[in-house]
């Protein structure tokens, strides 16, 4: 039996890719705390992209968004997939100066992009100076995504919803997992897919994995005609944002958090600050107002990057998938498929190694410093 903790985009995306190749409900059994997508799954800002800082991240990109392509022509529901391109507003030499860096490192890649006089090229942009725009990134639609997977296998696994509150395991193999209601689940293989919450499921039996919640918000306006085409991102302002097809503005603030669990809700200050911000830098939209906003966590690393597979130092049968850093919703479709390739056919893709939980204790951290 296999049993994953977790129903968010990384265990449904698992489960799915288990039942094509041909597992089945006396198989797989699903654990969920709460609903479908109750964590950062459901409450993300849906975008994708290949512009990363480490070259790991890159390459991961590279797979993940050409399959997540592929992927959403073959899932149930139109998952909307929208090359929309992300634009940098350079503030400063330095800022400059990175992003000439960057752009020789991406076009090594074919994914190099362009400077841009901002104004000339966005006549709603107010900012004077220079842009990077990198047109290959773009937008999908999450929820989509999301119960797409979770119709195509809900028939075909067991889900529990309930919570897990300890793993099981005897010397060195996994048995299984402990539920809230006292009920014990009896399994070979599990699969902490928990997000946020991974860190915690794992330290019930003593593993310490380096995943911590950093509370984020999102805001979105009121609809207004279509104008604004790339994902906009102004260190300066502390903003990032674009517009929904609808003409909704969506995006939220850089606002560093201590790590911790906290309310899901949003604060007027900080909407306050987002909506200040995007009036600062973008032309005739003084007065408009936000309809709604809602927060989600960031499941961050000591590297910002994803933990994947296992540990040679853990008990045989236990895997994770989790910690994506805040970008995780675009890799959820290819990491399920690598994750079902390791876990059905022992087969090890390269990125199981780069993105092991052993790479904390060998000191092999990945250099990601590109989080928005
Ligand atoms: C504001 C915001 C904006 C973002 N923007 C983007 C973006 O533009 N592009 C992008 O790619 N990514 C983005 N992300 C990141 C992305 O949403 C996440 O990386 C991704 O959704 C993580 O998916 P997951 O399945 O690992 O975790 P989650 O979706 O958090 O799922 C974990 C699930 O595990 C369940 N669970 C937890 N503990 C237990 C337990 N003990 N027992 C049983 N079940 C449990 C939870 O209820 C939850 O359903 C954003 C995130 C946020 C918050």
């Amino acid at each position: 039996m296999i049993i994953i903790v977790g129903a968010g985009s990384h265990g449904l995306s698992l489960a799915y890719h288990l039942v094509k190749k041909g597992y089945s409900k006396k198989d797989i059994t699903l654990v969920e705390w709460k609903r479908i997508g109750y964590g950062s799954s459901s409450r993300n800002a849906a975008r994708y992209r290949y512009h990363f800082y480490s070259k790991e991240n890159v390459e991961y990109a590279i797979n993940a968004i050409s399959y997540l392509k592929k992927q959403s022509k073959e899932l149930e529901y139109n998952s909307l997939l929208l090359r929309t391109g992300y634009l940098w507003v350079i503030n400063g030499e330095q800022e400059y100066s990175l992003f000439k860096k960057l752009d020789s490192f991406w076009s090594s890649y074919n994914i190099g992009g362009k400077f841009i006089e901002c104004k000339d090229n966005y006549a709603y942009i107010k900012f004077e100076g220079q842009c990077y725009l990198a047109p290959q990134d773009g937008a999908f639609h999450h929820d989509y995504i999301l119960y797409s997977y979770y119709y195509s296998i809900k028939d075909k696994v067991s889900t529990i919803y309930d919570k897990v509150v300890s793993l099981i395991k005897d010397d060195s193999k996994i048995k299984g997992v402990k539920l809230s209601s006292g009920k014990e689940l009896y399994g070979d293989k599990v699969i902490v897919t928990a997000g946020a919450w991974s860190g915690e499921v794992l330290s019930s039996i003593g593993i310490e994995v380096p995943i911590f919640p950093e509370k984020k918000e999102i805001y979105i306006t009121e609809p207004l005609r279509y104008f604004l085409e790339p994902l906009i991102i102004d260190s300066k302002l502390q903003i990032y944002f674009s517009q929904t097809l609808k003409g909704e503005i969506i995006g939220g603030i850089e606002d560093k958090r201590e790590y911790k669990f906290e309310e899901f809700t949003i604060s007027i200050s900080n909407a306050i600050k987002f909506l200040k911000g995007i009036r600062e830098l973008i032309k005739g939209i003084d007065g408009i107002g936000i309809l709604r906003g809602w927060s989600g966590y960031y499941e961050m690393t000591p590297d910002s990057s994803q933990i994947m597979g296992y540990s040679n130092d853990w008990p045989e049968g236990l895997f994770i998938d989790a910690g994506y850093s805040g970008h995780g919703m675009m890799f959820a479709p290819y990491s399920g498929k690598i994750m079902a390739d390791l876990i059905a056919d022992n087969y090890k893709n390269k990125f199981i190694d780069i993105f092991s939980p052993s790479r904390f204790k060998l000191n092999k951290l990945i250099n990601e410093t590109l989080v928005i």
